[in-house]
């Protein structure tokens, strides 16, 4: 994604950092820090790490394949990330709220759920691995020492065992779906900062629709939501891009499938009783999209 909020040239910068980007070439060199014990040899999972798929009512028959690409902050036990917990709990570490309303969701749909549990800085699931911000050394005026210099077997073994696995995860249902002849609606569940960096003003949409080739889906959701007066935004705070994104362009465009990227302003979801309503609200708001929504059919090359 991009930032595409009307922002002075000045503030670059800080949008790029909310999202994840990165000024590599401005970070000095800094040692390998806060590592838990020896590296396991075997790559970036140790054995008694937990796997980076969480899969959340596999084999549910609705049309609707929800992802959350930022689920988790969780680190790698021998990962020598040196970020402190108080930073993975930010929004630099994960997309809060984003699982709970996902989870929620998905219960309420009777949808699949795909989701990663470790955190965007240990490798960013929704941006191609060879971008300059998917294990990003800074973010948002934070250091991330364990990504300053990070070995070709380091990158490699954090893609190998996490970003492939997820993505292999979403590919193996969408392949599944389009072998029994089932259309797919692919619904990315993120969550954004209701404020950022030097903007002025708090960020207005409790919730926003993120789409580049295939806008329908949408436009019906945030049309429907201001029609019940809710400031529901299109491509706002980000937009989505080949060089910024992973999941939409290559899950769902390269598919054909309808699809959207949801974003919701944390501070609407930061209770239990936020999350509900927010994934009440999507729930009823994406059935009542879809019945005049005719789902795209499964793309028998895919
Ligand atoms: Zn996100």
């Amino acid at each position: 994604m991009s930032e595409s909020a009307p922002s002075p040239a000045a503030d670059a910068a800080a949008a790029a950092a909310d999202r994840g980007a990165v000024g590599r070439a401005s970070i000095e060199p800094a040692p390998l820090m806060g590592a838990a014990g020896p590296r396991w040899a075997g790559g970036c999972l140790a054995p008694d790490d937990p796997p980076p798929v969480i899969h959340r009512n596999p084999g549910a028959t609705s049309p609707i394949l929800l992802t959350c690409d930022h689920a988790g902050h969780r680190v790698p036990r021998t990962l020598p990330l040196g970020v402190g917990e108080q930073d993975l709990c930010r929004h630099i570490g994960y997309d809060i709220g984003a699982l709970a309303v996902a989870e929620r969701l998905a219960d309420l749909l009777g949808a699949e759920l795909i989701a990663q549990r470790y955190s965007r800085l240990v490798i960013d699931c929704n941006r191609p691995p060879h971008a300059p911000d998917a294990m990003p050394p800074r973010v948002d005026g934070t250091d991330i020492p364990g990504n300053s210099a990070p070995t070709p077997a380091d990158a490699a073994a954090r893609v190998a065992e996490i970003f492939m696995p997820y993505h292999a995860a979403i590919a193996a249902s969408l392949d599944a779906r389009a072998a029994r002849g089932e259309a797919t609606i692919y619904v990315a569940v993120h969550s954004f900062t209701p404020h950022h960096g030097d903007y002025p003003a708090a960020r207005p949409w409790p919730i926003t629709f993120l789409f580049n080739r295939e806008p329908a889906l949408s436009h019906a959701l945030a049309h429907l939501l201001q029609a019940d007066g809710i400031n529901a935004g299109l491509n706002v705070p980000y937009e989505v891009d080949d060089e910024g994104d992973y999941g939409i362009p290559v899950h769902a465009e390269r598919r054909g499938l309808v699809s959207t990227l949801v974003e919701i302003r944390q501070d609407t979801i930061a209770d239990q009783a936020g999350i509900n309503a927010a994934a009440q609200r999507l729930a009823d708001t994406l059935s009542q999209a879809l019945a005049s929504f005719p789902p795209s059919p499964p793309d028998p090359a895919s």
